[in-house]
């Protein structure tokens, strides 16, 4: 018996799925509100970048807010010193 070793004698399969690259599907989820978690989020705090979606929750937040919260609407005019 004789064995020949034949140069490009293999057979390549082709995987149809390859390690090498995953499709990697990364769905796009919306981003929801932080504080209740069940809309949409329309605002986003500027302090601590929160996401709320209506002005009761941008409220609820700003009493739990730690960062910086700067009211623009809230301004107290400081002519008393
Ligand atoms: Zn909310
Ligand atoms: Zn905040």
């Amino acid at each position: 018996m004789t064995t020949k070793f034949s140069a490009g004698g293999t057979i390549e399969i082709l995987n149809p799925s390859s390690d090498d690259e995953l499709p990697v599907v990364i769905p796009q989820r919306t981003e929801l509100c932080q504080m209740c978690k069940e809309a949409v989020f329309k605002y986003k705090c500027p302090a601590c970048a929160i996401r709320t979606c209506s002005l009761p929750c941008v409220k609820k937040h700003k009493v739990d807010c730690s960062g910086v919260a700067k009211d623009p609407v809230e301004k107290v005019g400081m002519s008393h010193f």
